[in-house]
């Protein structure tokens, strides 16, 4: 079981639960997170359980970025909006750069999403599990 987190901007949202509904069958055996409204959303169009954080503006992305400071996240689908200023961009920047440091899967766009999800149904991400299982204890 993978831990697996959902962040979508207001206008990248309905993409975010087509997606999610397309995939429903994938992500139900993993530890599903996401920010407030993205996970309100996905809640109310499929049978998933999604544990939510904050909404992003409020600092859901930061909470989401504390389980990838300590490598415990396992793939983030971050669909981001470029075409507009998001008042937290600074945490964003920071999700963004503690997935670069630990090397966790992140998609920002539907494409990148795609592919990571039949990825994770071919069973590719069986290194995580080892990543979990090897990890130093003093960042446990
Ligand atoms: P939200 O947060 O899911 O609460 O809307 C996402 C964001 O806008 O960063």
């Amino acid at each position: 079981m993978l831990k697996i987190a959902f962040i979508a901007h207001d206008r990248k949202k309905e993409e975010m639960v087509n997606f999610v509904i397309a995939y429903e069958h994938v992500f139900v055996p993993h530890q599903l997170y996401s920010t407030g409204t993205t996970g309100t959303r996905i809640m109310e169009q499929t049978k998933l359980n999604i544990h939510r954080f904050r909404s992003g503006p409020l600092g859901g992305d930061q909470q989401i970025g504390a389980l990838v400071a300590d490598n415990e996240m396992d793939l983030i689908v971050f669909l981001r909006d470029p075409l507009m200023a998001q008042p937290h961009e600074p945490d964003i920047i920071a999700l963004l750069r503690l997935c670069d440091v630990q090397g966790i899967p992140v998609a920002t766009n539907i494409a990148t999403a795609e592919l990571l999800v039949k990825a994770l149904e071919r069973g590719d991400f069986a290194w995580r599990e080892l990543v979990h299982k090897y990890k130093p204890e003093e960042t446990q």
